[in-house]
């Protein structure tokens, strides 16, 4: 019989290894969660047990629920690719290109699909903050994307324990969807009492081709690099290969993004998923005009919440022009391939 595995595993074979997402799977579903026994080292930027603490024998739920350690099987589904945007100028002047996520949120609270939704929210400086928003005005609080890790899983918890919510959004980039998809997998058989996975009515994912250090990026390169006051800042955008940041109208700068690539966390270089393959609907700016968002539904429920969401007016939409839908599919492949290249680099370099 195989030897059951521990957080003793999980640090061997996944966060020592540069291959955490930071996606806070595994402090979710931590059998002592109630104590706080696993937590996310946002300094460190990794999952950390209690100092001087030691598992329980027979435990290890945290190894089996990470998507790091085995990926979850990608189910059967569709792939109906739209541009989209706002019809709420309110959320589209707070949001990335479109206000599309917000108001995807903001009509599945209306429509009582969800109570609460799992966001990122700005705690200040450019932060990153899990959230459970239950209204518009905490939507908007978390609109536009942060680029740094915020462990959103660890929203699960909250919504359930600190709000008791039965049904939630799950809002994330692709690895917390695929973290997601494993506590569907192995919730069954390793989770604890409170059987987090029946929850998440629906997940939106991020299109997304990296997360970088807070301390590195908007510390170092933004605020003493280029000497912008992180405060100032009022969205940050990576498309094209290029990152914009904003004050208001004015650009702040414009930068490559091999120029911020060394501050990319380790583990989202051996990342192969683009749009977030687990999710009900994936939203992203890549592929529509500035203003707008590509939107790509998924799945059964994805269409009906996207479909609601049109009806009843909160989004106005039509089918991506090729050149988007093309430039996409492009950045999905390049995406998988750089993931592989690296997960076979990182291989030949533990044979030598
Ligand atoms: S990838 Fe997610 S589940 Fe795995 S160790 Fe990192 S935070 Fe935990
Ligand atoms: S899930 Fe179990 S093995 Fe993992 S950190 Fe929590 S107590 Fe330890
Ligand atoms: S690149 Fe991958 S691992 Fe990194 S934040 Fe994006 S989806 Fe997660």
């Amino acid at each position: 019989m195989e030897e059951k595995r521990d957080f003793g595993d999980l640090k061997r074979e996944v966060i020592e290894k540069g291959k955490c997402a930071l996606c806070g799977g595994c402090v979710a579903t931590c059998r002592l969660l109630d104590y706080g026994y696993l937590s996310i080292d946002f300094s460190e930027e990794r999952p950390v047990i209690r100092e001087g603490q030691q598992c329980p024998p027979d435990c290890g739920y945290c190894y089996y629920q990470c998507a790091r350690v085995e990926k979850p099987e990608l189910r059967e589904g569709f792939e109906e690719m739209y541009e989209v945007v706002s019809t709420d100028e309110e959320i589209r002047r707070a949001g990335q290109d479109g206000g599309v996520v917000t108001s995807l949120l903001a009509y599945a609270l209306d429509d009582a699909i969800v109570e609460g939704c799992i966001t990122v929210a700005d705690k200040g400086e450019w932060k990153p903050e899990v959230q459970v928003a239950m209204d518009k005005a905490g939507l908007i609080r978390s609109a536009g994307s942060k680029y740094t890790p915020a462990a959103a899983l660890t929203g699960i918890a909250d919504a359930i324990l600190k709000y008791d919510l039965w049904s939630v959004a799950l809002v994330g980039t692709p690895c917390n969807m695929a973290s997601y998809e494993k506590m569907l997998v192995v919730g069954r058989d390793t989770h604890n009492a409170h059987n987090f996975s029946s929850h998440i009515k629906l997940r939106i994912g991020l299109f997304c081709l990296g997360s970088y250090s807070y301390e590195k990026l908007m510390k170092g390169y933004l605020e003493h690099e280029h000497g912008i006051d992180i405060s100032e800042i009022t969205k940050l955008q990576i498309s094209e290969d290029v990152l914009h940041v904003y004050a208001g109208e004015k650009e702040l700068l414009s930068a490559g993004i091999n120029e911020i690539e060394d501050y990319k966390r380790d583990g989202c270089k051996v990342c192969e998923d683009f749009t977030g393959l687990f999710s009900d609907i994936s939203v992203g700016t890549n592929g529509t005009p500035k203003g707008k968002s590509s939107v790509i539904v998924r799945t059964d429920f994805g269409r009906e919440v996207f479909n609601g969401a049109l009806e009843r007016g909160y989004i106005e939409a039509k089918p991506i022009e090729k050149s988007g839908a093309d430039l996409i599919h492009g950045l999905m492949k390049r995406k998988k391939e750089a993931g592989m290249a690296e997960k076979g680099e990182r291989k030949k370099l533990m044979e030598r």
